[in-house]
C-alpha cells in the first residue's frame, strides 16, 4: 500500500495496489475532451470506457492522492447486485454488467461470484451454515447474488486498463476549484507545484464521500468513515466450524450491523461502525487511532471473538477505515452536476453506501456512454429537490 497522510490516518488494509500511473512525456492538451476527478473504481472505469469507445478523444483522471486511496482501495470487496436501495428502474443486471466490463477491459481481480449470504437474528434457514452468538443468534436468512473481488487487484487492474487505453492518470493532483463556463477550468493543486489550470469540455465527478462542495453534493448526503478489521489467516477447520468454508461473503439484514468475507489466504475481514467527521466535506480530518474509532475497533474485535468458540482467541492483523456516503433514500447519485444542468457537460456519480463495488464501475461505464453516445441518465440518480 502506498504511504501518504490517508494511510497514516485511516490505516492500511491487507492487500496491495501495485499500479502507479507512469509519468507521461507529452504535456496534457490545453483543453481536454474529458476530465475525470477521482481515481477510485468509478473514475478509473469511466476513463477506461471513455477511451475505449472514443480513442480519438483525450481523457485524464485527476486523483488527489494515489489511485484507490479513497473507498475503492479500502473496501470490503463484496460484489453485490442491484443498489443499496434494491433494484431501480433501468438498472438492469449490475453483476452481469460488472463482469462484462472486467472481461472487456482485461481486469483480473480474483472475481468469484458464488453468491452472498444475508444473515439475521430471526427467520434463519434451518440448514444455515452460520450460527453465531451476536445479540441473539445470527443465521443465514437468504442467499443472494454476489461474491468477492480483491480490491487491490481491481483498483490496479482498472488503472492499468485506463492507462493502456490512453487515459492519462495524474496522482497527487487534487482538484481544488472549478471555474464554470462553457468549457470549465479546473484548478489543480499538486503538493509543492503551485496551482495548475486545465480546461475540459466535459467532466465526471467521481469523488464519492470527499470534496462534496466541488461535486455539488453537500445537501442531503451523509459522508462517514466506516471501519474494518482483518484476522490472521485461520485454518480450514476453523472456517468449517464458523460456517464460512464456502467463502460466501455475508452482511446482516438487521442491527447491529456486521459484514465480512474470507480472503484467499484464509484471513477473515469483518466490518461495522461509522465515524463522523467534524467537517462534512473533509473526512481527511478523521484519525482511526483517535478515541472514538479506537473504541469501535476494540468492540468490533471483541464482538468477532465472541461470535463462535473457534474465534475466541483469533488474532487481528489490520485495522482500517474508508469513506462511505449515504443518502436518506439510499439511492446512488447519478446526475448532471448542479452547475451543469443546462449545458449537460458534467456528471456526478456517488453515494453508493456499502453497495459500490460492482455498481461504481457499472455507472462509470454508463456515464461514459451518456457523455459520448447520449445515453440518458436515470431519474433515481437525481439530487434531492432536483426537478
Ligand atoms: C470499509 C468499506 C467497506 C466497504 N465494503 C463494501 C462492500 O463489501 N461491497 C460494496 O459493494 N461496497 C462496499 N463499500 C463501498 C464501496 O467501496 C464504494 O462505494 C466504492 O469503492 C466507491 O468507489 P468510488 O470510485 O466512487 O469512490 P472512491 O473509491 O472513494 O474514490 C474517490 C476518489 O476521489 C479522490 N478525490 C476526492 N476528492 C478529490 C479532489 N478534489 N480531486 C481529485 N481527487 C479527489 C479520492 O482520493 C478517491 O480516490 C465499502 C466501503 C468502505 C469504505
Amino acid at each position: 500500500m502506498h504511504a501518504d497522510s490517508k494511510t497514516h490516518k485511516w490505516g492500511s488494509p491487507p492487500w496491495q495496489i501495485d499500479f502507479t500511473a507512469p509519468p507521461h512525456p507529452a504535456p496534457l492538451p490545453e483543453v481536454l475532451d474529458f476530465a475525470v476527478i477521482g481515481g477510485g473504481f468509478t473514475g478509473l472505469a469511466a476513463a477506461a470506457w471513455l477511451r475505449k469507445i472514443a480513442p480519438e478523444k483525450s481523457a485524464a483522471v485527476f486523483e488527489a492522492g494515489y489511485i484507490g486511496s479513497g473507498a475503492s482501495g479500502r473496501t470490503g470487496g463484496m460484489a453485490l447486485a442491484e443498489s443499496a436501495a434494491g433494484d431501480l428502474p433501468g438498472l438492469d443486471d449490475v453483476l452481469a454488467g460488472f463482469s462484462e466490463i472486467l472481461d472487456e477491459l482485461g481486469v483480473e481481480c480474483d472475481r468469484r461470484l458464488n453468491g452472498a449470504w444475508e444473515v439475521g437474528r430471526e427467520k434463519g434457514l434451518t440448514d444455515s451454515a452460520v450460527s453465531w452468538n451476536d445479540s441473539g443468534t445470527l443465521r443465514v436468512t437468504k442467499e443472494v447474488s454476489g461474491g468477492t473481488i480483491d480490491p487491490g487487484k481491481l483498483v490496479s487492474g482498472l488503472g492499468r486498463a485506463a492507462d493502456r487505453l490512453g487515459a492519462r492518470i495524474l496522482e497527487n493532483h487534487p482538484a481544488a476549484n472549478i471555474r464554470w463556463s462553457d468549457v470549465a477550468e479546473i484548478e489543480l493543486a499538486p503538493e509543492g507545484q503551485g496551482v495548475k489550470k486545465i480546461s475540459a469540455s466535459q467532466i465526471i465527478f467521481a469523488t464519492n464521500a470527499l470534496s462534496l462542495r466541488l461535486s455539488g453534493l453537500e445537501q442531503g448526503s451523509h459522508p462517514r468513515l466506516t471501519l474494518a478489521v482483518a484476522t490472521e489467516p485461520v485454518s480450514e477447520e476453523t472456517l468449517e466450524k464458523i460456517g464460512l468454508a464456502e467463502r460466501k461473503p455475508f452482511y446482516t439484514v438487521d442491527m447491529p450491523y456486521l459484514w465480512g468475507r474470507v480472503r484467499k489466504d484464509n484471513s477473515v475481514i469483518f466490518g461495522a461502525g461509522l465515524v463522523q467527521s467534524p467537517d462534512s466535506d473533509d473526512l481527511d480530518g478523521v484519525d482511526i487511532s483517535s478515541e472514538d474509532p479506537a473504541r469501535i475497533f476494540t468492540s468490533l474485535e471483541n464482538r468477532v471473538r465472541g461470535l463462535h468458540p473457534a474465534l475466541e482467541s483469533v488474532g487481528f492483523t489490520h485495522r482500517w477505515g474508508g469513506p462511505i456516503m449515504f443518502r436518506d433514500s439510499w439511492k446512488p447519485v447519478f446526475t448532471w452536476h448542479p452547475r451543469a444542468m443546462k449545458e449537460k457537460n458534467a456528471i456526478v456519480i456517488g453515494a453508493f453506501a456499502g453497495h459500490g463495488v460492482a455498481l461504481s464501475s457499472y455507472l462509470g461505464r454508463w456515464a461514459a456512454e451518456a457523455l459520448l453516445k447520449g445515453r440518458g441518465l436515470p431519474k433515481w440518480g437525481k439530487l434531492d429537490g432536483e426537478s
